[in-house]
């Protein structure tokens, strides 16, 4: 490496294998903050993974664990080569006993225990949580699944343990849903003793939170989770001295093998009834200049024995250091408000005048200057490590080249499989099973729901990409627009399957990139994003996690089954049975009595030929319903699409939820009550179907292309009620509008242009 001699070397300049030395992180606000907090410090050596001079993001490992960066954001850290390093080492331990107040308990002493679960996202919370409880909360391997907490209750030697699972967060600052609310649970709900989950193969990150903890002066007990993996790696680490350092007991556990649980368990107790001699309350030493800070400030906040009643004030000291605007907020009310806030900023500006630092920053570097400290005296890491298997995949599949195939590969498999393998289940269903076998494709595909996707959302920090994500992440097909998929595949394109599903699912996928684009271009000009994403190991998962992950699909599919669409279902009948006055174009009953009364026909021909006025007769009114008038209302809208008014009658009709799709279709083109996308008679009255009105009559509705159109415009269109109600309840009216509004005019674009040209190629 020759570029380094230069002292404004950015990481982003370092070429793909190369190791070298963060020197200095600048830019500032939200992103710098998250990229300390995750660990881009002073001193820290970092490994470029991947680095394509056209490719962003690009890809490092910094303390054991892989995170990418966009080339932007990685100029504006300044790094050296090792070889240049004089001396950035960090300070050893200096974790300084308090003579202050033990930690103890909150809340009177009873046999009930409040438990919160806290840590890195992928550290095992939920993996914990679900052993520990019994429960089966649903466990993923990325983050955000956990985004309400959680809550059970675990009877235990006559303790009755109140277990919470918090969302995963790399620190307790104010800067994500996530934080907040792992900050406001740990400050208003006090939880007796809070669980740090801490993956023990990735331990540095992992501690910067739990020094967070120490500040707060609460009873920590920390699970040492995927102690497995950590054990395969061949480091080793004195935890028992690392507890007797910090003062918190540390348990090692493998959640997801139950291992360690009851030792947890039985600690906790022990913690909570003050029986433990690990638990001590330490200061970490922020060095002198630091320290000097926060006993002034401390100081200051004093008088206030309300406040000083709720929280530590070693920790509002150091938080006001940093200047945070939740403890600003809450010191808002105190007497000498001003007078503590003097003292606050006056010390701020001194030591950003000495250090040439933010203050956040020279904090944060102190927390990680501890944690090196307390490593270095208890840790072995193994440094001829073997490439792991986990690299391997990823340097595979992530490959350059190889990674899109490879993607398109899997894709492809899964649509094969949910028509061969849901197969099957549709045979059982013709032998009467009923409808387990019909929530079995839905089930198979990973699509989900686009609902808790957009739930999902609030994990991303800043709130204009919250709303992209939001608006975009409808395009992604849902399992609710399968059906619709199904029914017209099967009837209309028999022979490729799989190809024509995996192109509606890949047309979702490009919609999706392109709004992404263009939405960002128009609506969203001008700002910097933090791009920081930590990219976990892959692990196998355990047959447990999958199965729970299967049910909840399985349970938030049949309650919506029973609730949303089945009330969607009863009001879309009733508006095709009303109104029963039709008018109709002639007298069917007295042309049936003729029928009845001719003396030439057989019975036979007879009951034939009433079936067929019957039909007709029927047909017409439902033309004529309320369902048919509003299907006819939008004709014209539709018809440059191919669409007749039966098929704008099933688009409104998914405006509710997309499965009503297939079932207005069963109802309008007269197979029967209870059609599904399995349904044979459909799939040959659809085939026969020809227009009733409009331009077209008389004519064939649907031709390959106007199925094809149909399915894109299914997937694009309006997505659903329910997903509009959470946009709304995530970012406001405003958006919900336009998450309604702007598919569905790029549906109609879609579905129009493959239309008209599709009818020049044909
Ligand atoms: P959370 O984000 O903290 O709730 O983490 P999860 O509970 O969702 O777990 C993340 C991943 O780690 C899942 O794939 C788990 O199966 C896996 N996992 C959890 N605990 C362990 C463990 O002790 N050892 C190993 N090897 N994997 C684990
Ligand atoms: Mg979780």
């Amino acid at each position: 490496m020759n570029r380094t001699g230069n002292i404004n070397t950015r990481l982003s300049d370092i070429e793909t294998g190369n190791t070298i030395v963060i020197t200095k992180v600048s830019g500032h606000g939200a992103f710098r903050k998250r990229i300390i907090e995750m660990g881009f410090v002073k001193g820290k050596p970092v490994t470029v993974i991947k680095n394509a001079p056209l490719q962003d993001p690009i890809e490092y490992e910094l303390m054991g664990y892989n995170v990418s960066l966009r080339r932007s954001e990685a100029r504006l850290i300044e790094v050296i080569s090792p070889g240049e390093v004089v001396d950035l080492a960090h300070a050893s331990f200096e974790g300084v006993i308090s003579g202050g107040p033990q930690k103890t308990s909150t809340g009177e002493k009873k046999k009930s225990i409040h438990v919160a679960l806290v840590g890195n996202p992928n550290s095992g919370k939920t993996t914990l949580y679900n052993y520990a409880s019994g429960s089966r909360a649903r466990v993923a391997n990325y983050g955000g699944v956990t985004i309400e907490a959680k809550e059970a209750k675990i009877n235990y030697k006559g303790y009755i343990i109140n277990i919470v699972d918090l969302p995963g967060t790399y620190s307790i600052t104010e800067y994500t849903p996530e934080e907040l609310l792992v900050r406001s649970h740990i400050t208003e709900n006090v939880p007796d003793v809070v669980i740090n989950v801490v993956d023990a193969s990735n331990l540095e990150r992992n501690l910067f939170l739990t020094t967070q903890l120490i500040d707060m002066n609460i009873k920590v007990v920390i699970a040492l989770n995927m102690y497995d993996e950590f054990q395969k790696k061949g480091a080793k680490l004195n935890y028992d001295e690392l507890a007797r350092m910090i003062g918190i007991p540390i348990i090692p556990t493998v959640a997801v093998k139950g291992k360690g649980i009851d030792d947890l368990i039985r600690k906790i107790i022990d913690v909570y009834e003050d029986k433990d001699p690990v638990v001590r309350y330490i200061h970490i030493n922020y060095g002198v200049n630091i320290e000097e800070a926060v006993s002034k400030i401390q100081a200051g906040i004093e008088d206030n024995k309300e406040i000083k009643n709720r929280y530590s004030d070693r920790y509002l000291a150091v938080k006001l250091l940093e200047n945070d605007r939740t403890t600003i907020s809450l010191l808002k009310n105190c007497m000498n408000f001003g007078k503590i806030t003097g003292i606050s900023q006056r010390e701020i500006a001194r030591l950003e005048k000495e250090y040439g630092e933010k203050s956040e920053t020279i904090v944060t570097d102190a927390k990680y200057g501890f944690i090196a400290g307390a490593l270095k005296e208890t840790y072995i890491e193994n440094k001829e490590q073997t490439r792991s298997a986990s690299k391997e995949i990823d340097n595979f599949i992530t490959h350059k080249i190889l990674g899109f195939p490879i993607f398109f590969f899997f894709m492809w498999l899964m649509f094969q499989a949910s028509f061969t393998l849901g197969g099957y289940p549709m045979g059982w269903i013709d032998a009467g099973v009923g409808f387990i076998g019909k929530s079995f494709i839905p089930l198979l595909m990973g699509f989900g729901c686009n609902v808790p996707a957009v739930m999902a959302t609030r994990t991303l920090e800043n709130r204009k990409d919250r709303i992209l994500t939001m608006l975009i992440t409808p395009f992604m097909s849902c399992s609710a627009r399968l059906p619709v998929y199904v029914l017209l595949i099967s009837a209309f394109f028999p022979k490729n399957q799989g190809l024509v599903l995996f192109s509606i699912y890949f047309a979702g996928i490009i919609l999706a990139i392109l709004s992404a684009l263009l939405l960002r271009k128009i609506l969203f000009r001008k700002q910097d994003v933090p791009f920081v994403m930590e990219l976990p190991p892959y692990r196998i998962p355990s047959l447990k996690n999958t199965s729970i992950h299967m049910w909840n699909k399985a349970v938030q599919y049949l309650k919506k089954m029973g609730s949303v669409i089945l009330l969607a279902s009863i009001f879309i009948w009733a508006l095709s049975y009303y109104p029963r006055n039709v008018k109709f174009s002639a007298d069917y009953d007295t042309m049936t009595e003729q029928i009845k009364s001719d003396p030439v026909l057989s019975n036979v021909a007879k009951s034939e030929r009433t079936a067929e006025l019957e039909l007709i007769k029927e047909a017409e009114r439902q033309e004529k319903s309320f369902i048919g008038q509003m299907g006819h209302f939008i004709e014209p809208v539709i018809q440059p699409l191919g669409f007749d008014w039966k098929i704008g009658v099933s688009i409104i009709t998914g405006l509710a939820a997309k499965e009503i799709v297939v079932s207005s279709m069963g109802i309008l083109y007269q197979a029967d009550l209870n059609a599904d996308e399995t349904s044979g008679s459909l799939i040959n009255k659809l085939q026969q179907q020809q227009h009733t009105s409009g331009k077209l009559k008389g004519q064939k509705v649907f031709s390959r292309l106007v199925a094809f159109g149909f399915m894109l415009f299914v997937l694009i269109y309006f997505p659903c009620i329910a997903v509009i109600a959470s946009i709304r309840k995530e970012s406001g009216w405003r958006w919900a509008v336009f998450g309604m509004v702007y598919p569905t005019l790029i549906a109609w674009v879609v579905a129009f242009l493959t239309y008209q040209i599709g009818s020049l190629l044909v």
